[in-house]
C-alpha cells in the first residue's frame, strides 16, 4: 500500500489549491483520517505521518484503536445506537451523527463532559442515508437547548455516491447554507460554525463549497478490509 505520508502530501496540496481557488484559508480545513477499514498498525502510521484527527464509525473499532493510541482527537462518524452511547461517549472528541432527540437524551444522561456534536443532515434525501431532512434541522437544534452536555459545532452530510459534479456541489452548497442559517441564530448551545463534508472521492469539491472538516479514508490510509489482519 502507498505510504500514508505520500497520500497526505497529495491531499494537502489539492486542499490548498481548492482553498486558493475559492479564497479560503487552508488552515480552516481539518483532515480527519478515517481508519475504520485499516488495522491498529496502519492507524499508528497515520499518526506518525502527522494526522491528529482520526475517525471511526463503529464502537468496537473505536475501542480497539483508542485503547492503544492517545494524544489524537477521535471523531465518531457512524450512526450511533442509543444503547452504545455509554461505550463511546467519553472516548470521543466529536460526534458527527447526531440525528434524533432520543440520542441527545442518552448523551445527556451518559456523558461526563460536554460533547461537540455535528447534526447529520440528509441533504440528498436518499432513503439509504441517515440524518434529518434539511427543513427539520433548525427546530431540532432549537430543541437541544436544554441539553447542557451537547454543543452543536456544525452540520454533517454524506453526498450521494456519484461522479456528477453538479449534484455533489449542490448537496455541499445546501449544507453550507443551512449551517450559516443556524449560525446566524446566535444560539449559545449551537455556534454551528463547521461543515463536515467530503470524502475520498469528493473532498476537493467539498472544500470549494466550504467544508471545514473532510473525512478521508481510502485515499489517505487505504482499505485493508478485504485482507486478513
Ligand atoms: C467511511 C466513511 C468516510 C470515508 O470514506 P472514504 O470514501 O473511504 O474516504 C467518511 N465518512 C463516513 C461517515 C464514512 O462512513
Amino acid at each position: 500500500m502507498v505510504e500514508i505520508k505520500y497520500n497526505l502530501e497529495q491531499i494537502t496540496k489539492r486542499i490548498e489549491e481548492a482553498c486558493a481557488r475559492t479564497d479560503r484559508n487552508p488552515n480552516s480545513v481539518t483532515i480527519i483520517a478515517v481508519t475504520k477499514a485499516v488495522s491498529v498498525g496502519r492507524t499508528k502510521e497515520a499518526v506518525d505521518a502527522g494526522l491528529m484527527n482520526l475517525g471511526e464509525n463503529r464502537p468496537d473499532g473505536l475501542k480497539l484503536k483508542s485503547d492503544d493510541i492517545d494524544s489524537v482527537k477521535w471523531h465518531f462518524i457512524g450512526s450511533l445506537q442509543s444503547r452504545k452511547v455509554k461505550e463511546v461517549i467519553d472516548q470521543i472528541d466529536y460526534l458527527h451523527s447526531l440525528d434524533r432527540i432520543s440520542l441527545a437524551k442518552e448523551i445527556q444522561k451518559r456523558a461526563t463532559r460536554k460533547v461537540d456534536c455535528f447534526v447529520q443532515v440528509n441533504v440528498s434525501g436518499e432513503d439509504s442515508k441517515h440524518g434529518l431532512a434539511p427543513d427539520e434541522v433548525i427546530s431540532f437544534i432549537q430543541s437541544l437547548e436544554e441539553f447542557d452536555k451537547i454543543r452543536i459545532v456544525g452540520l454533517m452530510t454524506m453526498a450521494p455516491n456519484t461522479e456528477n459534479e453538479s449534484v455533489l456541489r449542490s448537496v455541499f452548497r445546501e449544507l453550507k447554507s443551512l449551517q450559516e442559517d443556524v449560525a446566524a441564530l446566535n444560539l449559545v448551545h449551537a455556534p454551528c460554525t463547521e461543515c463536515s463534508m467530503g470524502m475520498s472521492n469528493d473532498y476537493v469539491i467539498a472544500v470549494e463549497e466550504g467544508a471545514t472538516f473532510v473525512r478521508i479514508g481510502t485515499a489517505l490510509v487505504g482499505d485493508e478490509s478485504g485482507e486478513s489482519r
